[in-house]
């Protein structure tokens, strides 16, 4: 099994928290990952960290067996989709310009066509994007991160505010992509019975790794979900 990514030892310390303490966990290619962790847990530190955009941790990263503290190769396979959209309600680009900002080469112009037509937005690439529902808005900003042909997708809790119907086409999404065209997904997410329908492995994070392997071993364990949802409940209630 090829390895995808290797974090050993990971810990990350902000001026006033701890985000991640000593988190080791590997991705092999093909897999799909569900990272659950209440909010605070350090999801989104982690893929800051994968991505290279936090680059103050103490560890090791690796991506296809290198360092990417040594090497950036490994961003050309990498797509991702942020947690929350980056531009403003009015800004007047359309959705194909949006898609195009993610395509590394201007000659592959004829994949945007095609990979709007995959993410059921086609017809609606003249529209400007802050017109779009969030639904829609989310499926065009998983276009711009597929537009490259990536090998890997990176997803942080990407159905936060979106309604019911547009979350079951972007879940089936998802499965296409993961078991169709064998992109490895990683994806953080509170929806508990969401990852265990999707994700065949499962990360349990709150700032140390409470969980990793495959799904079915966490959620057959009664006990083990059991002791999660109380401890990240806990959590979630010390923040509010
Ligand atoms: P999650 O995505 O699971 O909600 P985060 O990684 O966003 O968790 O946050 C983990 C902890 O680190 C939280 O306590 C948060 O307030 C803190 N944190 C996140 N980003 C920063 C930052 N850039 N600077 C300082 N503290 C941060
Ligand atoms: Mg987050």
């Amino acid at each position: 099994m090829l390895k995808v990514v290797e974090i050993s030892n990971l810990t990350v310390q902000y001026p006033d928290v701890k985000a991640l303490d000593d988190v080791s966990l590997v991705v092999n290619q093909g897999d799909f990952l569900g990272i659950i962790g209440p909010n605070g847990a350090g999801k989104s530190t982690l893929f800051a960290s994968m991505l290279g955009l936090n680059t103050r941790y103490k560890g090791m990263i690796k991506f296809f067996d290198e360092d990417i503290k040594k090497s950036k190769n490994y961003l050309k396979e990498l797509g991702y989709v942020p947690q929350k959209p980056i531009f403003e309600k009015n800004f007047p680009v359309t959705v194909t310009d949006v898609v195009r900002m993610g395509l590394r080469k201007e000659s592959d112009e004829n994949k945007i066509d095609e990979i709007l037509q995959q993410l059921w937005i086609h017809e609606l690439r003249e529209r400007r994007i802050g017109e779009l529902s969030g639904g829609q808005q989310q499926r065009v900003f998983i276009a711009k991160a597929l537009v490259n042909n990536p090998k890997i997708l990176i997803l942080d809790e990407p159905v936060t505010g979106i309604d019911q119907q547009s979350i079951d086409l972007f879940y089936s999404i998802l499965r296409e992509l993961n078991s169709k065209q064998k992109i490895t997904i990683i994806w953080s997410s509170h929806d508990l019975d969401a990852v265990n329908k999707l994700a065949n492995h499962v990360a349990c994070l709150n700032k140390t790794l409470f969980f990793h392997g495959e799904s079915e071993t966490f959620f057959s364990d009664d006990k083990l979900v059991k002791q999660y949802s109380e401890a990240s409940m806990q959590e979630h209630m010390s923040h509010h």
